[in-house]
């Protein structure tokens, strides 16, 4: 997969809808100091589903609605929509057969927020599996913001064994691990009352 393009509106210092195209190879963002290049930063790491408003340079979730700036009133909503390629046929199963994924996080002042693939409503958590084990995500060492470059070599041999599973595509079937260890949890439990009411009824 590939980032492809990125749609903002009411992210941040983007007040109006703004476009920016990735296309194949190398892209840089210049502009001068306090521009908003991080902000496009923070626009990819959310979309993708961060959670942590400390990574996205933040003191509440709300600061990351457009708040108003040169006579532009504020806006009730962000929204970051990314447009991945997947050309290369590296999306996780279920989708495959698309060329083109669309991931949008939408975040509204009331608090209300919502996540779509494709414009349908899906979970963060479906949002979080488009990029288990691709190297890419809101975790991944894929974005590395200014000055974290140390948290990488500083990190401990726990976060490090993190990065390098991630690269190795290991950490989505981490995941599938966890969750049917759980499944078999529940499963036993339910067994375990079923016994006592078989007992009971005995
Ligand atoms: P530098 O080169 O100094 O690192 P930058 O181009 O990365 O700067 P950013 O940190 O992306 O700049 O953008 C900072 C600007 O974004 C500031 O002008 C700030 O006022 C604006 N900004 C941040 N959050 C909001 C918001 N919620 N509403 C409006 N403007 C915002």
């Amino acid at each position: 997969m590939r980032l492809k393009k990125m749609e903002l509106v009411g992210f941040k210092s983007f007040g109006e809808k703004s476009v920016i195209a990735f296309p194949p190879g190398i892209s840089a963002i210049v502009g001068p100091n306090g521009c908003g290049k991080s902000n496009i930063v923070d626009a990819l790491r959310w979309a993708m589903g961060e959670m942590s408003v400390k990574q996205l340079r933040g003191k509440s979730m709300e600061d990351i609605i457009f708040a108003g700036a040169n006579g532009r009133p504020p806006m009730n909503l962000a929204e970051v929509s990314l447009t991945l390629s997947n050309e290369n046929g590296t999306a996780p199963e279920a989708f495959k057969h698309f060329s083109e994924i669309m991931l949008t996080r939408r975040l509204y002042r009331s608090g209300e927020s919502l996540y779509m693939i494709n414009r349908q409503p899906c979970r963060l958590k479906d949002i979080h599996n488009i990029f288990l084990g691709s190297g890419m995500g809101a975790k991944s060492y894929a974005v590395i913001q200014q000055g974290n470059i140390g948290a990488i070599t500083d990190a401990g041999p726990e976060e490090r064994r993190f990065f390098i599973e991630e690269a190795a595509g290991v950490t989505r079937y981490k995941q599938r691990k966890k969750e049917t260890l759980r499944k078999l949890d529940a499963t036993h439990q339910n067994l375990l009352r079923v016994r006592d009411i078989v007992s009971e009824v005995e």
